[in-house]
């Protein structure tokens, strides 16, 4: 009778960053997920990642400036499919 797989923590520091950008696959999303609701330690860490990764977030957002602002809208706008 084998165990059902579970992760170290050791093995959900490494997969955090990926987790949060979405880049696991759905089977060891979970298993991360289940190890977070059982691990304070490593739930903590996930949500300092978190923090930083927002913090980076904005200090972007902040360098860009106005004319590069508009330009990634208009080629955003532009990306989009016309309607029909
Ligand atoms: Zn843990």
């Amino acid at each position: 009778m084998t165990p059902p797989p579970t992760l170290s923590c050791q093995q959900v520091v490494e997969l955090v960053s990926d987790y949060l950008d979405g880049a696991l696959d759905p089977s060891t999303a979970t298993l991360v997920e289940e190890h977070l609701a059982q691990c304070p330690g490593c739930a903590t860490y996930l949500e300092q990642m978190r923090q930083t990764i927002g913090l980076l977030g904005a200090v972007r957002e902040d360098q860009l400036s106005e004319a590069t602002r508009t330009g990634l809208m208009a080629a955003f706008r532009d990306l989009r499919p016309p309607r029909p």
